[in-house]
């Protein structure tokens, strides 16, 4: 199988050592500066025993070849297997292959040329005076951004591309024409302004088409191809993944024009998602690209409850990506998490024209944007009647879930007292109605009945069959996924598990939209999962299946807790042989070894507690 010959051709050590240039020896580890944060004794561990890292240093991170190759390359899981593939001379399956779109990816290259050609030429300069002079884009972002601009008559693009020598086929495959009746492909773009959509390799996926005149509509896209779907794409981020990092932060705008308009003026941390709300991969790739991210929303969108909506789930989208974190990435750090923010205009005018008239004030709300939290709380009078005591109540149930999933107890406390203050009501009173909300929305779970059989995974401790029967649960009975998403990828300690899972995770743990999307997913996972809808599973009553895979994620991440135990014994153990022991170290040490004993007992009182509860 391709991930075990990959897992067997590498060595942590070895891929470490190309980032790490100071990485060294030390008894049974290795150790180095942690690259993850800023430090001058070293205090990030590789154990080529277990094949793992671990920075017990500030940023208290660790994990296996593919996550570090992750964090430092910035890239998600998926390109990290791809990469360390390449580099170890593997050949990926059929895996996102750029090889295998690669005639997409051409046709978007010749449009994009086409395009962009055509607004530098003669026929262009109207629009250009436009973009210039109405809307005051400069020559330079032009350039930057490659911007296009589509011939009138609709048969141009697909004549050119045809000379080029693309098949029918790929053209009306490329997103980019239609074909009616007569079966001819035309130019969907015809006579609009085209931006190209363009990923951070610098490949162009697809485009968008403003129209220059009152047709049709304002604004559309390439049509859904292999390689394009607007869903998924980030406008700007190839020029703005540099500015991401620089400025710790992603400000996210509703348009394109916004996108251009922060360039030219300097702010090149801005990137547009296409659409109000979020979508979870969008999410994903942010949180690996920054821990911050701002919101700076339309006029017109803002204070809609469609905007509210969109917030709430981008909200749960992110918390998502941050849980994962919690016990991957940052396991016990809470700063760690991504900052999701609301930037709000109150003077009427986009993103776009504040840039343009009042940098300032751009800037400042920026710099003061609000916790997400705090801006859906404090809208809460706009959503809800909240002075009748039906409207305090739906208004309770919709935040209850959002306060209660912070992880800080004083973030709790300032958001109950925001949250009264705002409902005008004393504070014991709202935590007591945010904690019964709570209640009503998760009653159904309460029931553990500790007398079912969920099949071989309970005595032993093997790794295989609790990961297998994990998976194969999830993926027979797809409706119970939402009980398993707060799983780590990394507490599978098998890589063809952890990829199945990391797809899950990317399809919601919808198997209509893995087989819609078959083409986009490893061949390998895909008779993984075959394999996995074949096995048989106990029997069992609604309630029970919730049960059996609830345990099974507490089981897997337990296991997990323990695999860390295990590696800060052995840095002990380690440490002592070396006679190196700095009580700097030995601090951290002991104040990462409580933590993760916290989590270990929480994770069992979660257990017991559920056992006991019938
Ligand atoms: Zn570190």
């Amino acid at each position: 199988m391709f991930s075990k010959t990959l897992k067997d051709s590498l060595d942590i050590v070895e891929v470490a050592s190309r980032y790490l240039l100071d990485l060294k020896s030390a008894g049974r580890t290795y150790k180095s500066n942690c690259p993850f944060h800023e430090e001058r004794t070293p205090s990030f561990v590789i154990f080529p025993d277990t094949q793992t890292w671990r920075c017990f240093g500030a940023c208290v991170e660790g994990g296996d070849v593919i996550s570090f190759v992750m964090k430092i390359e910035k890239i998600d899981f998926q390109q990290a297997i791809k990469l360390l593939a390449d580099s170890a001379g593997i050949e990926v399956p059929r895996y996102n292959n750029v090889e295998e779109n690669v005639e997409l990816y051409n046709i978007n290259e010749s449009a994009y040329n086409f395009f962009h050609n055509y607004l530098l030429s003669e026929n262009g300069l109207a629009a250009r005076n436009y973009m210039i002079n109405n809307r005051g884009v400069d020559k330079d972002t032009i350039t930057k951004f490659g911007l296009g601009l589509s011939p009138n008559d609709n048969r141009q693009l697909p004549r050119h591309l045809e000379n080029l020598g693309f098949s029918n086929k790929q053209i009306s495959e490329s997103g980019l024409v239609f074909i009616r009746e007569d079966g001819i492909p035309k130019d969907i773009f015809a006579g609009r302004l085209v931006f190209p959509i363009i990923d951070s390799r610098k490949k162009v996926l697809g485009f968008g088409g403003r129209s220059l005149n009152d047709n049709g509509p304002k604004y559309i896209n390439s049509s859904k191809t292999k390689i394009f779907d607007k869903s998924s794409s980030l406008y700007g981020i190839n020029l703005a993944k540099e500015g991401i990092t620089n400025s710790g932060k992603v400000v996210l705008v509703e348009g394109y024009m916004d996108v251009l308009t922060a360039h030219q003026f300097g702010y090149d941390n801005v990137v547009a998602c296409m659409g109000t709300a979020l979508t979870e991969s969008q999410v994903r790739y942010i949180s690996v690209l920054s821990k911050q991210c701002v919101l700076a929303l339309d006029s017109d969108t803002a204070g809609n409850e469609a905007t509210f909506r969109s917030i709430e789930n981008s909200w749960k989208a992110f918390e998502r990506v941050l849980v994962g974190k919690k016990n991957n990435i940052s396991l016990y750090k809470t700063s760690n998490k991504i900052d999701l923010r609301i930037a709000q205009f109150n003077s009427g005018k986009d993103p776009d024209e504040i840039i343009r008239t009042d940098k300032d004030l751009w800037e400042n709300n920026i710099d003061n944007s609000k916790p997400l939290l705090a801006y859906l709380i404090e809208n809460a009078p706009l959503r809800w009647n909240i002075i009748s005591n039906q409207g305090k109540q739906l208004a309770t149930e919709n935040i209850a879930p959002l306060i209660l999933s912070l992880d800080n107890d004083y973030d709790r406390e300032y958001y109950y007292n925001l949250f009264a203050n705002t409902l005008n009501v004393d504070i014991n009173v709202v935590k007591s109605a945010v904690i019964s909300a709570n209640r009503k929305n998760t009653n159904d779970v309460k029931n553990f009945n500790q007398k079912v059989n969920y099949g071989t995974i309970e005595s032993k401790d093997n790794s295989y069959l609790l990961e297998e029967h994990m998976l194969s649960m999830i993926v027979k009975w797809p409706h119970l996924f939402s009980l398993a998403e707060n799983a780590d990828i990394s507490w599978f300690s098998i890589w063809e598990n952890r990829q199945v899972f990391d797809i899950l995770l990317k399809y919601n743990g919808s198997q209509e939209s893995i087989i819609e999307d078959e083409v986009n997913i490893s061949q390998d996972v895909l008779s993984r999962m075959e394999d996995l809808r074949k096995i048989d599973l106990p029997s069992m009553t609604k309630s029970n299946k919730e049960k059996a895979v609830k345990q099974c994620v507490l089981k897997l991440q337990e296991r997990y807790l323990r695999g860390i135990k295990k590696e800060e014994a052995n840095v002990w153990l380690n440490k002592s042989e070396l006679n190196d022991v700095s009580s700097q170290d030995l601090s951290h040490l002991k104040e990462k070894a409580i933590i993760v004993n916290d989590m270990l007992s929480d994770v069992f009182n979660k257990s017991t507690k559920k056992n006991s509860d019938n």
